[in-house]
């Protein structure tokens, strides 16, 4: 007894999975809940890019592949950075598979942080990031997002937390969960902070589609003097619906790709074989009509719920500028985020996960994924009015 580690035992569970998770389990029990917990787009993964995956498993694509993946995949992420980011990278020393955004992150982390260093963060932030600094042996760090700068960092908030321990900036964008997509102003704050103090910048740019009327995603590597500094995650998860398929890449100087090597060849020796075929499909062609109907139809759906939102009594959300949630502000119904949650998911069988889980300043919100479908998104929105009326 007692063998579990004190690094385990102090960490808490994933509230977007452990959610999603029990709504699985309340449907397998016959229960019509309706899930807008974790960040999965009701979309199918399209057609063509199955078709490629499936052929390649009949046609004996089962085996493993280089740890930083095949060559044709890297190809094609080198390809996507340069039509999609201006970016020119080298898929030979620049860009390693992954198997989605948080093995991505883990790579990033195990590769840069000594025990002790202190990574920065949004509080509020996606819920894995702090759980996954402290398991790779740093110290997360957060710095209040605030609703009246639209959840921007200042430069001041950011540089006062900056201490002689600091290793990295981690951050988000289009952010997870509160809708902000970072102009180039928000960018060079942190690009300025990072050069200032010689910080590493880990950017999670995974809803990089997900950016609502004019607002486009810039990636930080691209401004002046970060290219050397900055680690880049992307995936296909959100922006392709393949979020089963756990694929995704890094983008990074080449010594950081070289560290990242190592890990991926003792943990999990490389991303599965023919997800990297599919992705390497999804990535090499211009994005086809079908993928950006879907992303058009993400952002009526985001904006419709966030609107609807604004018309519930005790309740209020900013319009999304990205992202696929509504961040809502539940602080007048005077409850906590994860009672409104567990009330919300008892009384109406609705799944939101509580702002709670995204830091200390989440709380008196609750985050709603979106992109469900259009029937779900009507029918939840009601009986979200129903548990306030
Ligand atoms: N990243 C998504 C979210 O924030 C998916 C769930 C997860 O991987 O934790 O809900």
């Amino acid at each position: 007894m007692g063998f579990i580690s004190k690094k385990v035992l102090a960490t808490p569970p994933s509230a977007t999975v452990s959610i999603a998770d029990r709504v699985t389990e309340m449907r397998h029990q016959g229960l019509a809940v309706i899930d807008f917990s974790a960040g999965r787009a009701v979309e199918n993964t399209p057609e063509d890019i199955c078709q490629v995956a499936a052929q390649s498993m009949l046609d004996g694509d089962t085996h493993q592949t280089m740890a930083q993946g095949k060559h044709e995949y890297r190809e094609a992420c080198a390809a996507k950075l340069k039509r999609d980011n201006g970016i020119d990278a080298d898929p030979n020393k620049s860009i390693i598979a992954t198997m989605g955004i948080k093995q991505g992150l883990t790579l990033s982390l195990l590769a840069t942080i000594n025990p002790g260093d202190e990574v920065i963060v949004e509080d509020p932030c996606f819920v894995s990031y702090r759980p996954l600094i402290h398991l790779c042996g740093g110290i997360p760090v957060d710095v209040p997002l605030k609703r009246e700068n639209r959840y921007r960092w200042t430069q001041f908030d950011l540089e006062a937390a900056v201490t002689d321990r600091t290793k990295a900036i981690l951050f988000c964008s289009p952010h997870n969960p509160t809708g902000t997509v970072h102009t180039e102003k928000d960018l060079d704050i942190i690009s300025q902070v990072a050069q200032k103090y010689d910080l590493a910048v880990l950017s999670d740019e995974v809803y990089e589609r997900a950016t609502w009327g004019s607002r486009k995603h810039i990636c930080i590597a691209t401004r002046p003097g970060m290219k050397d500094r900055t680690i880049t995650l992307m995936g296909l998860t959100k922006s392709y619906a393949m979020g089963g398929w756990r694929i995704g890449f890094i983008y990074a100087p080449e010594e950081t790709i070289s560290a990242m090597l190592v890990i991926q060849q003792h943990l999990i020796t490389c991303a599965a074989s023919f997800t990297q075929t599919g992705a390497t499909k999804a990535l090499a062609d211009t994005p086809s009509s079908t993928l950006k109907s879907i992303w058009k139809d993400w952002e009526e759906r985001c904006l419709f719920a966030a609107s609807e939102i604004n018309t519930i009594p005790k309740l209020s959300c900013d319009t999304p500028e990205g992202g696929f949630y509504a961040w809502i502000d539940i602080s007048r119904t005077g409850e906590t985020s994860v009672e409104f949650g567990e009330r919300l998911l008892e009384e109406q069988q609705i799944a939101l996960i509580p702002g709670s889980a995204f830091g200390p300043n989440g709380e008196g919100f609750m985050r709603m994924t979106c992109v469900r479908s259009w029937d779900d998104l009507r029918i939840g929105l009601s009986r979200l009015k129903k548990c306030l009326i």
